[in-house]
């Protein structure tokens, strides 16, 4: 192997595709890239590799660019003091538009592999409440968006009551559903875990997203053969000689893959529940059993709200009070988008910016 190639290789186990790999490389030689683990006010703390090729940690400054955990940046020192000089583009991320209409937030970046993660409820629930399909959709094609593959995990398997055929029955039947990898294991109980061994390969970065209460911690705490998943702490003196402690919100997972693990990957699971209609959590589950995903519930085939009206397990009334919120839901969500396509638009032009720059270094 060259230089060149051996060089390549130790970048793209910190997760440096190809293409970004090309654009550190100048008429003047290599600009080092660095790798965005975290972001605390103003500062970013990078991991990349040094002289020797050794793995090394910094802070520096990160200036007024739009960054999110996971980019490959570029530094220039002024002084002594490094800054961000270029964000290198983006293979994939994760991004939403804030609530109210605030600027959008990039997640995460450069993710290869995000973990939509489901759980299984109790064993007599399980037919209408063990999975909620529509949610899951909801997660998968926001990480279609950014370009990144979404693997579902199905957790809570050892609760399921269900035989191996039935669990592989029913993952087939999900996956084709969803055009995504589904797959069903138990983080108590270990089962089926080696399955996500080949996402969790080095250079691969993950990330896993779902509700609160699905087992994403305890998930992480196996997978990484941590006790807490908090506890990977980066120490660093800030250009004022202060100490600070920032949690590193990417870190390195036993098999080599880079895993990304930040607040606001936190949030986006959240707000991607708001539009679950409170107090209607039987219609919702129902809806679930609807053959399509965006049932109006009115006079679709295979609607199981319909269904149960008909068979009236179902009040009328109270899916007529469901239908006014979903409507009034939509009307503020469709005023909502508006505003998020002008914030849209703004960060886009921003967003060209850093590629602009990015290719204007591979240029010279
Ligand atoms: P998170 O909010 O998604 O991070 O979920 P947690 O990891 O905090 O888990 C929520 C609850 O589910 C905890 O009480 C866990 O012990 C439990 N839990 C997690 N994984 C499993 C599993 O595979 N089987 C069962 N039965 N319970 C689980
Ligand atoms: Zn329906």
């Amino acid at each position: 192997m060259t230089d060149l190639a051996i060089l390549q290789k130790r970048y793209a186990d910190l997760g440096l595709k190809p293409g970004q790999f090309s654009a550190c490389l100048t008429e003047d030689g290599f600009a080092p890239p660095w790798r965005i683990t975290a972001i605390d006010r103003g500062w970013c703390s990078l991991l990349g590799l040094d002289e020797g090729g050794q793995e090394t940690t910094q802070r520096v400054r990160t200036g007024d660019w739009l960054i999110a955990v996971g980019d490959w940046v570029l530094l220039s020192s002024r002084a002594q003091d490094s800054v961000v000089e270029q964000v290198l583009d983006r293979a994939t991320y994760l991004r939403r538009a804030t609530r109210g209409g605030a600027a959008q937030q990039w997640i995460a970046a450069n993710l290869d592999t995000v973990f939509v993660v489901a759980a299984f409820g109790p064993t007599e629930k399980l037919e209408r409440r063990g999975i909620n399909a529509r949610r899951i959709e909801r997660y998968i094609s926001a990480v279609h968006e950014g370009g990144a593959i979404p693997v579902v995990i199905l957790n809570k398997l050892d609760v399921a009551g269900r035989d191996v055929e039935q669990t592989q029955a029913l993952c087939a039947e999900l996956a084709s559903r969803f055009g995504a990898a589904v797959v069903a294991v138990s983080a108590i109980e270990g089962g089926g875990l080696d399955v996500l061994a080949p996402y969790l390969e080095k250079g691969g970065t993950v990330a896993f997203v779902g509700p609160s209460g699905v087992g994403k911690s305890t998930l992480l705490n196996v997978l990484t053969g941590r006790a807490d998943a908090a506890t990977s702490d980066v120490r660093a003196t800030d250009m004022k000689g202060k100490h600070t402690t920032t949690r590193r919100e990417l870190s390195r997972m036993p098999g080599g893959a880079l895993l990304i693990d930040t607040p606001g990957m936190r949030e986006f699971a959240v707000l991607l529940e708001d539009d679950v209609v409170p107090g209607f959590d039987d219609i919702e589950e129902l809806a679930t059993e609807c053959r399509f995903s965006d049932c109006q519930h009115e006079s679709e085939p295979g609607c199981a709200v319909m269904e149960a009206l008909s068979q009236g397990a179902l009040q009328p009334d109270r899916l007529k009070s469901y239908r006014a919120i979903v409507r009034d839901g939509q009307r503020a969500s469709i005023k909502h988008d508006a505003k998020a396509r002008h914030e849209q638009r703004k960060s886009d032009k921003q967003f060209a910016r850093v590629v602009k720059s990015a290719k204007k270094f591979k240029k010279r």
